[in-house]
């Protein structure tokens, strides 16, 4: 049988493993840490650092096609691998996705709407660009950033708080992006296979706590799926443009105007779980059908409606009580120790007829 090399051993490339073996692909995960959520699924694990070249070559050779559920890994250690061996999603679209700055301009360099926003590279230009762009703002760290981690809010252009929010995000290279009003945010999942066919999933609404996603709902509300298909284009120009090949996928705030592009992860996404139960195919499997070269599976819905929610941190459930909702799936990541804001698992329910 063939062997799909996953870098990063999180739940993302668990989901991955588990849709993979169901077609009957083995998953070898490459990682830095010595275990973690892929373990209990994947057949094999190479532990290295991401500048460890004899584990990546190791790795390499062990596999037949490499793909990623972690998106930030060193340039070299991607170029190192794409040299090794078939790696998808390309280096040049990890590159963009990993670099808030790069992924924004190049969205914006296809005709898309962002928020206005300005480099930041030390104290003096967080004050410049508090100027340009007013306050409120967001100041985000331009890489590494992940479930709202190393961002702060400006709510006054008040050099206490800039030195506050400077400090919070440990005086790295950032941006200040102007703060959206909203009132809703969504994402466009899609996959692109080798022969440069795109399909899309239906666009979940998603809310944000304490800024890590709680839940992505499909259908969305209507005003969000009257910007569905303008993001959704922009989106495949996005694909197409990068020759992306696998699942990719776009976050967006629906702002009065439009679509508003936020950032993009160059992987199967949070938001797209409910595809597990809630579609024909899910990201999981489509993304292993893409990167293996087979055809693509259905993105339709499989029920009149599909709500994902996420179990984050340390609280106590009764895995029990979720269950006796006969709809209900509930997915568990093995993850040992919660701690605060940490992905434990999630809770996907359908809505089997179209009353609500
Ligand atoms: P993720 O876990 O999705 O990768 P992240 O750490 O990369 O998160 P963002 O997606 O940039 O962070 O921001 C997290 C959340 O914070 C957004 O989903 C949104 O709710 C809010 N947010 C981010 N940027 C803005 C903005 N410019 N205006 C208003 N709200 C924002
Ligand atoms: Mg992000
Ligand atoms: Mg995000």
């Amino acid at each position: 049988g063939s062997t799909i090399g996953i870098v990063g051993g999180g739940q993302l490339g668990r989901m991955m493993a588990m849709a993979g073996a169901q077609l009957g692909y083995r998953a070898h995960i490459f990682a830095p840490e010595p275990s973690g959520p892929a373990a209990d699924v994947a057949a094999d694990w190479t532990q290295g650092a991401y500048e460890d070249a004899t584990a990546l070559a190791r790795f390499a050779e062990a596999v037949d096609v490499i793909t990623y559920e972690f998106e930030n890994v060193p340039a070299a250690t991607v170029d190192l691998l794409a040299g090794l061996g078939h790696v998808h999603p390309n280096a040049r679209a990890l590159g963009i996705a990993q670099d808030r700055l790069s992924e924004k301009a190049f969205f914006a360099g296809l005709g898309g709407r962002t928020a206005p926003y300005r480099p930041v590279a030390d104290r003096a230009g967080l004050a410049l660009a508090v100027e340009e762009i007013g306050a409120p703002a967001i100041l985000k760290t331009t890489r590494f950033g992940y479930d709202g981690k190393g961002q702060a809010r400006i709510m006054a252009a008040d050099p206490a708080q800039l030195d506050r929010a400077w400090a919070e995000i440990g005086g790295r290279p950032a941006l200040l992006e102007g703060f959206v009003r909203f009132d809703h945010e969504f994402s466009v999942i899609l996959v692109r296979a080798r022969d440069g066919e795109v399909r899309f999933w239906d666009s979940p609404h998603n809310v944000h706590v304490e800024g890590i996603l709680s839940t992505s709902v499909v259908p969305a509300p209507a005003p969000v799926l009257a910007q569905v298909d303008e993001a959704r284009e922009i989106a495949t120009q996005v694909a197409h443009a990068l020759d992306y090949v696998g699942v990719l996928t776009l976050e967006y705030f629906a702002g009065d105007k439009g679509p508003i592009f936020n950032e993009m992860a160059p992987r199967v996404h949070n938001s797209g779980h409910w595809t597990i139960e809630g579609a024909v195919t899910s990201q999981f499997e489509n993304h292993v059908r893409a990167i293996c070269g087979l055809p693509l599976g259905s993105t339709a819905r499989a029920a009149a409606g599909v709500a994902m929610e996420n179990i984050i941190g340390a609280r106590a459930h009764d895995w029990a009580e979720i269950l006796a909702d006969e709809t209900a799936h509930l997915h568990l990541y093995g993850k040992h120790e919660a701690r605060p804001g940490r992905k434990m698992g999630h809770v996907t329910r359908l809505r089997l007829n179209g009353t609500a």
